[in-house]
């Protein structure tokens, strides 16, 4: 093999928190896949933890077992004290509130405006879908202008979401996370789509939100550099497997590229190579 073993800090973190993940052997096999393999973590209160690994290495479907989307196959996951496995649809509905998810392809509304993609964040706490603005209460309106606000598209409200770019449509879809005043928000490659200056944006946003809302984030990637500017703990992922655990200040980028194979290593390298010459030449 020769590939590099797990590397880790016995102080995990830095972050002070109560424990909101608690993750146990957890395995997820789609029949003979395994996607998740055994994996041990702890999260903490207002910790913004990092998952990195290829394409394939089980990060999605290990934040999809933490709000119900998968179930397991084995182990055990607790968030915010209740194993999502075990819920009805309706405890589910609810921790589902409390445990924000943002994806990759943003999932707006596209003929809703900026606005209404937010405030149609809060049907499950409402009766029903609304479509016009002036039909939520003055307070849901002013949260939610408040939460664009923060995302910086205070300017936006009013623009339908299918005009908006791909960096301002992830910036809509986490206002509307946040406008539910989730606990954790587990986001799915969030970047993945967006090019390197609208990454680096909503980085910075769930940063900027995790430590204003003391709010946990998990959230898979896979550009190391980005995660190590970002992150208050890193963990990686290798064949659903963890091997790297380990606050990102004391990592450096080769000691995190250590979970890529070495042949894998060198293919991100140049599509980082790539990424970053054609972000130049579009300034
Ligand atoms: P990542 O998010 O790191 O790209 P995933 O969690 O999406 O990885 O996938 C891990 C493995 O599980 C992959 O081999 C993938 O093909 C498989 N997998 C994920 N979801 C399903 C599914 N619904 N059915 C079958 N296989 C799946």
């Amino acid at each position: 093999m020769g590939e590099p073993g797990p590397v880790s800090s016995p102080e995990i973190s830095e972050a002070d928190g109560e424990t909101v993940v608690d993750i146990s052997g957890l395995t997820k096999r789609f029949g003979a896949t395994v996607a998740v393999n055994d994996v041990d973590l702890k999260v903490r209160r207002g910790e913004l933890l990092v998952l990195i690994g290829l394409s394939g290495a089980g990060k999605s479907t290990l934040l999809r077992c933490l709000n119900g989307l998968v179930t397991p196959t084995g182990g055990h996951v607790e968030i915010l004290g209740v194993d999502p496995a075990q819920l009805g649809k309706r405890d589910l509905r609810q921790l589902r509130q409390r445990v924000g998810f943002i994806f990759q392809q943003f999932g707006l509304v596209g003929r809703l405006t900026a606005l209404g993609n937010v405030l149609a964040g809060s049907v499950g706490r409402i009766w029903g879908p609304r479509y016009d603005i002036s039909s939520y209460s003055q307070e849901m309106r002013r949260s939610a202008l408040e939460q664009l606000d923060r995302v910086g598209l205070g300017d936006k409200l009013y623009q339908r979401a299918d005009t908006l770019s791909g960096g301002q449509q992830q910036r809509v879809a986490i206002a509307r996370t946040l406008f539910q005043h989730p606990e954790i928000v587990l986001a799915d490659e969030p970047v993945a789509s967006l090019d390197p200056e609208s990454s680096e944006q909503v980085m910075e946003i769930l940063f900027k939100v995790c430590r204003e809302d003391n709010l946990t984030v998990m959230c898979s990637l896979h550009q190391v550099d980005l995660a190590l500017g970002w992150a208050d703990r890193m963990v990686g992922l290798r064949a659903g497997g963890l091997v790297l655990d380990s606050p990102a200040h004391s990592l450096s980028n080769e000691e995190a590229m250590k979970v890529y194979s070495a042949e894998d290593r060198a293919r991100l390298r140049a599509e980082e190579r790539h990424d970053r010459s054609r972000s130049e030449i579009g300034r």
